[in-house]
C-alpha cells in the first residue's frame, strides 16, 4: 500500500502520525555473511538446502565475539550476491528464496512465564548472544555484552528519543506497541534486579505522554515511569540522555554501569522481549523511509535482508528522476552515505534517507567559531581541522579528536559547507597512529 497524498513536504511533522505500514516480503532475502564488526563467518548451509525462519544459516567472527546468522524467510539458500551493506562497503550476502510459507524453525519454542522467571543476568547474556540480539538504534553493538556485568545498576534507561530530523520509526513504534515495550522493560528491571526504569521520550510528543500515561496506570508499582526530555540534537546521544534523565554526568572513558545505569535503545527492548519470551531473533524492524528524493515518504515494518530498492518502490519512487540522488542509512545527521540504492536492508538500518542532492562548493574557513560552539562533546573542530591540515600529529592528540562522537554538527552549521566532521573523522585515526 502506497500513501498517495502525503509528500516530504507534508511530512516533516506528519509523518510520526502516520500509521506504519506492513512492506510485506519480497520474493529474495539478502543475509550479510560478514559485516563492520565481524570480517570472518562460516556458512554452515549449501546451495539448494532449505532454510526456516529463525534457523542458524552461519556464524559470523569478530574480534571478541562470534554472532549467529539467522534465516528471515522460509524458503530455499540459493547463492551469493555482493551488495552494499549499511558500512558503505560492497560485502557477500547469501539469497535466500522466499517459499512464502513463513514456517519457523520448530526448535525454537516459547518459554513459559515460570521459566522467564528464573532466568538470571547471566542466563539473558546466553540468550541473546543466541540471538544475535545487537543495538537496533543502529549501534549494533552486540547486546549481551551489557549484561556481562556485576555493577550494581540502580536506573534502566530506554532511549526512545530519536533525535535526528526526519526519523520517527521509533516513534511510532512506541505507539503501537506499548505492550511489548513494556513487557522488554519488565524483563530488563528483573535481569539487572533493578526496580527503576525510565522510558526516555521528546517532550514534544504528547501523543506518547498520553498513551504511556493511561498504559502504566495498569502497573502502579512497576517503577517505570515516562521521561519526557529535550527536543534538541544530539539529545538522543547516550551521554545527552543520562544527564538528561539523571543529572548524572558520565565522563568520556567511563561507561554507564560504572554509575548504575543500564541504557537501551527502544527498538533493541522489543528484539529483546521476542528473544526472551519467543527465543526469536529479530526478523523484520521499523524504519523511516523518508528525505525529499522520494515520492511518499513513509515508515514500515521491513523483513530483514530486504533490498532497498524494492523500498523505494513501495514508496511511490523517486522524485525529480533526472536530479542525482545522496542515500544516507541512518539519519542526515550520523548516516552514512552510499554510493548508490543497491542496498540491503539489515536489521540495525533504522532509516533511509533520500535526498535530491544539492551541490554547495566548500569556501575557506572564516574563523567564525559555530563548529566549536555547537559541538556536544565539547572539542574545537576548527582546531583539530588545522592541526590535520598541518599534520600536527601531536597536536591532533592533544586535541582529543577520539571524543568526537560523529554527530555531524560542526558541517552541519559551518557556513563555508567545509566538511568539519569528515576531517575530524581523520583526524581519529591519525590520533589512533603510534
Ligand atoms: S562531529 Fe563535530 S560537532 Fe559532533 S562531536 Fe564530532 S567534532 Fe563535535
Ligand atoms: S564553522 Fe566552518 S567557517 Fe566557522 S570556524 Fe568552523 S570550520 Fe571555520
Amino acid at each position: 500500500m502506497i500513501l498517495k497524498a502525503i509528500t516530504i513536504e507534508d511530512t516533516k511533522g506528519l509523518l510520526g502520525m502516520l500509521p506504519t505500514l506492513h512492506a510485506g516480503v519480497p520474493d529474495r532475502i539478502f543475509i550479510a555473511t560478514d559485516n563492520a564488526r565481524c570480517p570472518k563467518c562460516d556458512v554452515y548451509v549449501k546451495e539448494g538446502d532449505e532454510v526456516k525462519i529463525g534457523q542458524v544459516i552461519g556464524m559470523r567472527h569478530a574480534a571478541f565475539f562470534d554472532q549467529p546468522i539467522h534465516s528471515t524467510v522460509s524458503g530455499k539458500f540459493v547463492g551469493y550476491e555482493k551488495h552494499y551493506h549499511r558500512s558503505g562497503k560492497l560485502v557477500n550476502f547469501m539469497v535466500l528464496e522466499n517459499d512464502h510459507k513463513d514456517e519457523w524453525d520448530p526448535s525454537l519454542q516459547p518459554r513459559s512465564d515460570e521459566e522467564i522467571a528464573k532466568l538470571t543476568r547471566k542466563d539473558f547474556s546466553e540468550i541473546l548472544m543466541q540471538n544475535a540480539s545487537v543495538g537496533l538504534g543502529g549501534s549494533s553493538f552486540p547486546t549481551y555484552v551489557k549484561f556481562n556485568t556485576d555493577a550494581k545498576i540502580d536506573t534502566i534507561l530506554i532511549n526512545g528519543i530519536e533525535c535526528e530530523p526526519y526519523i520517527t520509526a521509533d516513534h511510532r513504534l512506541m505507539l503501537e506497541h506499548p505492550e511489548e515495550i513494556i513487557a522488554g522493560i519488565m524483563l530488563l528491571q528483573q535481569a539487572f534486579n533493578c526496580k527503576k526504569a525510565k522510558l526516555c521520550v521528546k517532550s514534544k510528543y504528547k501523543d506518547l505522554k498520553e498513551v504511556y500515561t493511561d498504559f502504566l496506570k495498569r502497573y502502579p508499582d512497576s517503577g517505570i515511569e515516562l521521561c519526557q526530555v529535550g527536543n534538541f540534537y544530539p539529545q538522543g546521544w547516550e551521554i545527552a540522555m543520562i544527564k538528561s534523565a539523571t543529572g548524572i554526568s558520565v565522563p568520556s572513558g567511563h561507561l554507564p554501569s560504572e554509575f548504575g545505569i543500564a541504557d537501551f535503545n527502544v527498538s533493541t527492548v522489543v528484539g529483546i522481549y521476542q528473544a526472551i519470551k519467543f527465543n526469536r531473533p529479530v526478523i523484520e524492524r521499523y524504519i523511516s523511509i523518508t528525505g525529499d528524493g522520494i515520492k511518499y515518504p513513509s515508515n514500515f515494518v521491513v523483513r530483514v535482508g530486504t533490498p532497498l530498492k524494492e523500498m523505494l518502490e513501495r514508496c511511490g519512487g523517486y522524485k525529480n528522476p533526472d536530479v542525482d540522488k545522496v542515500f544516507i542509512l541512518g539519519g542526515p545527521m550520523m548516516g552514512a552515505a552510499l554510493p548508490s540504492d543497491d542496498c540491503i536492508i539489515t536489521k540495525t538500518v533504522t532509516s533511509v534517507i533520500v535526498l535530491n542532492e544539492e551541490k554547495h562548493e566548500e569556501n575557506p574557513c572564516i574563523r567564525c567559531g559555530s563548529c566549536m560552539m555547537s559541538c556536544p562533546a565539547k572539542l574545537q573542530p576548527k582546531l583539530i581541522m588545522d592541526a590535520v591540515k598541518a599534520m600536527d600529529k601531536a597536536k591532533i592528540k592533544e586535541l582529543q579528536p577520539l571524543r568526537c562522537i560523529e554527530c555531524g554538527l560542526c558541517s552541519y552549521v559551518c557556513t563555508s559547507h567545509i566538511r568539519v566532521t569528515d576531517i575530524v573523522r581523520r583526524a581519529k585515526v591519525i590520533a589512533k597512529l603510534p
